[in-house]
């Protein structure tokens, strides 16, 4: 490994975003290396997908090979009651007469193996148990990342641009202080795996289920190859832990008696492995992009997993991320933070609209039988949500109905790239007629987040300082 070398791109995590990047730039034979703190194959939760995965799958080339393999299909998603009944399930290929209809459940060790594979075989560098430690940046430029290696030790790696695909490590957002929780979405998750549980007949034996808990808490239950399935709930913490007990196990099997399907699919099943916790709070980045970086998948942001959204979002990501990546080397640009505004406001759209579904999800007042029963249209929106059909569709009717039974949330502001702010910019500001203060404050956290930019006028260049500081 020549670490004096400059790489055209340098991925963070070899996840299923960092992985497809690093594929789809290597295929396009740019000079890549994707860094992975851990060794392959590795435990990951999210094992369900999403149809539209498809798409990042075959750019990919990897669907002969999910055809050939042993994963459940998945066909459709149902959702239960806590007395057990069920919805009629939401089959995809109902609505979307497509390949891309049938999708899997698969254990992430393989999948995500599968297409780090796809980016070594493509060309790709791979360099795994490799920590990133530290951003390297060099008059307000991200150079390179500082890494630690198992295998070479403490090393630097220079680039022309850094893709940080960490996953919820969030590496780059840490160390620039991005981090924005989502103000509602607060959960805990608790999840195991079990062998011999049941399996629905026919079309639903691959189904993704979504069973019911009090106070809108939920189970999973996702299928698996070598008869295991992996089953979670999600809820608040405090129903999770209500102070009856802190041991896993012991809530776990609480909370199995509290949905009839759950305990039906489970009498005569064994679990096995550990259990696994993790407060999976939805947060969104407050930029997207700095010169010189960019961030994808889960590094970009991260939605409640209700819908399985996760891993279709960070493959999206992977490919237009290696798109625009792709385009910015061969026209010899540099990579500033505004040429992934087109990148952000795709990957903020997606994301909203899903963030919608949840939000009426998680509604004390809300079913999606209501909405569905309204008509067959509502319907086919609301399966084009769940099966990842978000681009250039117009969902207005969908949420003006949903409206009427859920609190919808307005779409986030910040997770764009962080602004150069021009020192005429800036200078045009100071004109601006606000009221007070605080209108003041309200415009720049509008503008640029709650972290402005500030003029120094020796230099004209910027330091960060703080919009909640008032003003005089
Ligand atoms: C409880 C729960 C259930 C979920 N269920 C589903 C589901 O059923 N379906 C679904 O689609 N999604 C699900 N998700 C979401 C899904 O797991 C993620 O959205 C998806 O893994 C994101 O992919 P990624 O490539 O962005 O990140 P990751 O898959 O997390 O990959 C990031 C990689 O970066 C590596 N890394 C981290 N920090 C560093 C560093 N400093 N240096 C080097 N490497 C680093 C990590 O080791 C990891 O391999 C779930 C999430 C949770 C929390």
């Amino acid at each position: 490994m020549n670490f004096a070398q400059k790489f055209d791109t340098i991925i963070v995590g070899a996840g299923p975003c960092g992985s497809t990047t690093g594929a789809l730039l290597a295929e396009k034979n740019h000079n890549v290396v994707i860094v992975e703190k851990e060794q392959f194959p590795r435990y990951h939760v999210g094992e369900s997908l999403m149809p539209f995965c498809y798409f990042p799958l075959q750019r990919l080339k990897l669907i002969d090979t999910l055809m050939e393999s042993k994963n459940p299909r998945k066909y459709c998603v149902q959702f239960v009651k806590e007395n057990g009944e069920g919805s009629q399930p939401f089959y995809f290929f109902q609505h979307f007469d497509h390949p891309s209809s049938t999708t899997w459940q698969i254990e992430r060790s393989e999948f995500d193996e599968m297409i780090m594979n796809r980016a070594i075989d493509n060309g790709a560098k791979v360099l795994q148990s490799t920590k990133a430690t530290d951003l390297i940046k060099k008059n307000d430029k991200v150079i390179g990342i500082k890494v630690e290696s198992q295998e070479f030790g403490e090393q630097s790696l220079f680039g022309n641009c850094v893709v940080d695909a960490s996953g919820r490590d969030c590496f780059a957002s840490l160390k620039n202080r991005w981090m924005e929780r989502d103000p509602k979405l607060k959960k805990i998750a608790l999840w195991t795996y079990y062998e011999n549980a049941k399996r629905d007949p026919g079309l639903n034996e691959g189904a993704t289920t979504i069973a019911y808990l009090p106070n809108k808490g939920w189970f999973w239950y996702i299928p698996l190859k070598n008869n295991k399935v992996s089953v979670g709930i999600v809820a608040e913490s405090n129903y999770l832990f209500n102070g009856t007990t802190r041991d896993h196990a012991e809530i776990f099997d609480r909370e199995i008696k509290n949905n009839a399907w759950i305990q039906d699919h489970l009498k005569n099943a064994k679990q096995i492995g550990e259990y696994r916790v993790t407060g999976e709070y939805s947060y969104r980045n407050r930029h997207s992009a700095e010169n010189g970086l960019v961030l994808g998948g889960d590094a970009f942001g991260f939605l409640d997993p209700v819908f399985s959204s996760g891993v279709f979002l960070a493959l999206k990501s992977g490919s237009l991320l290696a798109d625009e990546i792709d385009s910015i080397l061969c026209s010899s640009k540099n990579f500033s933070s505004s040429s992934f505004q087109k990148y952000s406001d795709q990957m903020n759209n997606s994301i909203e609209i899903m963030r919608k579904i949840v939000y009426a999800f998680y509604d004390e007042n809300f079913s999606f039988a209501d909405v569905v029963k309204q008509n067959e249209k509502l319907r086919g929106l609301l399966t084009d949500c769940l099966i990842g059909n978000v681009d250039d569709k117009d969902f207005t009717e969908l949420f003006d109905s949903m409206k009427k039974y859920a609190d919808l949330p307005e779409p986030i502001k910040h997770g764009n790239p962080k602004n150069d702010v021009s020192l005429g910019e800036l200078l045009a500001m100071r004109g601006k007629p606000f009221k007070d203060w605080k209108e003041e404050r309200k415009y720049l956290q509008e503008k640029w987040g709650k972290q402005g930019q500030q003029i120094d006028t020796k230099k004209g260049v910027n330091s960060e300082y703080s919009a909640d500081t008032p003003q005089k």
